[in-house]
């Protein structure tokens, strides 16, 4: 692998290979996937499901095994890390974000988590920071994986250019 550090991605956090495909196409672009206009938000890409100033929420392209629902939480604002978070983001957050989810989808039990910083420490794919917000399926597990890919993986032998 030889991508630059400061890609708007990260190749070796794909979780499979139509995943590594789309990441690989997103470094061509040189643009971030989440910022308007990017490509989580293109094509055949799911529909931005909520949106107000400061965040956006659509499903997630590539939801979690044994989520009944899979949902990506982004800033508006192109930040990377959880500390670059203002206050009116934060507490749009929790005030607007949480309540909705709630009042819509009715979810009482949920899992909220984020990855924050260098994706070759957390594991991350895209560098803009966001929440999953995950609720699992009745009576079964969901599991994430945190941290630099397992040893060996290497999606870019399965895609052919
Ligand atoms: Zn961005």
């Amino acid at each position: 692998m030889n991508e630059s550090d400061d890609s708007v991605v990260n190749l070796n956090s794909a979780r499979n290979s139509k995943y590594y495909k789309d990441l690989k196409e997103i470094v061509e672009s040189g643009r971030c996937p989440f910022c308007p206009g990017g490509q989580a938000f293109l094509g055949s890409k799911k529909h931005i499901i909520y949106k107000n100033r400061f965040w956006m929420v659509k499903c997630s392209d590539y939801p979690s095994e044994n989520t009944k629902y899979h949902f990506i939480i982004i800033p508006i604002r192109h930040v990377e890390k959880l500390d670059e978070l203002n206050k009116d983001e934060v507490v749009s957050l929790h005030f607007d974000i949480l309540e909705w989810f709630m009042r819509i989808y009715r979810i009482s039990s949920y899992i909220l988590t984020a990855r924050s910083g260098d994706p070759k420490v957390t594991g991350g794919s895209v560098r803009h920071f966001h929440y999953q917000f995950l609720v699992p399926e009745d009576d079964k597990a969901v599991t994430m994986r945190f941290g630099p890919p397992p040893e060996g993986q290497d999606f870019s032998k399965e895609i052919s250019d």
